[in-house]
């Protein structure tokens, strides 16, 4: 139940480099450089498979990143008990979901509900029982996120994949108009396969610069 907001000393570092790095950071403070946002699990049901998707999805990017030099995107999950319940944030996922395609990131949204500023990580992700659209919305004035995946779903392969891409929008990245890669919009599912070798639909070359944008990355 600590702070949402990040100790001044870490806001104003963040803020410093910010200003002298690059505005693209500027976007994401509470995951840029070097500290691994921390996740919030929220489900009904602990057993729910989608926690160890959350876990596989988290590994595939801290693998990605570190494949390109880059820190850790983000620390082991942690499943969260809201004392408030699900309910807001369920009530908060329905309206988002509703509003989806119609709403732009920088528009502030209908009101987060205030037991999302209470949980103690930059990225709170909801294992929703509703049958929703999943989205990566940010909150909150210093770049944390809300994440909603949808119940409902029996294809692990599409689940796990819609996961990686969600926390791919909070690592900065954008829709790319191709249906097999892992930032696709519009998605082609069959091309997620279901062996191992395919577990994770493909980063692109423009993914991989955005990724060195977002950790501040300065090589050649
Ligand atoms: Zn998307």
């Amino acid at each position: 139940m600590g702070s949402l907001r990040l100790p001044g000393g870490l806001a104003a570092a963040w803020l410093a480099r910010v200003l002298l790095v690059a505005p693209v950071v500027a976007q994401n403070p509470a995951t840029a450089p070097r500290t691994p946002a921390r996740i919030a699990i929220l489900v009904a049901d602990a057993a729910d498979a989608r926690v160890r998707m959350v876990g596989e999805a988290v590994a595939f990017w801290n693998d990605s990143v570190s494949d390109l030099g880059l820190p850790a995107a983000f620390a082991e999950p942690l499943s969260a008990t809201p004392p408030s319940g699900l309910r807001p944030f369920e009530n908060y996922a329905h309206q988002l979901s509703q509003l989806a395609g119609r709403l732009h990131s920088s528009d502030p949204g209908p009101k987060p509900p205030e037991a999302l500023f209470r949980l103690d990580a930059e990225v709170v992700v909801l294992l929703s029982a509703q049958g929703l659209m999943p989205f990566a919305w940010p909150y909150g004035d210093d770049g944390r996120y809300f994440v909603a995946i949808p119940a409902g779903d029996e294809r692990e392969h599409v689940v796990r994949n819609v996961i990686a891409h969600e926390l791919g929008h909070v690592l900065g990245l954008k829709h790319t108009r191709e249906p097999g890669v892992l930032m696709c919009q519009p998605c082609d599912t069959s091309a997620a396969g279901g062996g191992d070798r395919s577990r994770f639909l493909p980063l692109t070359d423009i993914d991989r610069a955005r990724l060195r944008a977002f950790f501040g990355w300065s090589g050649p």
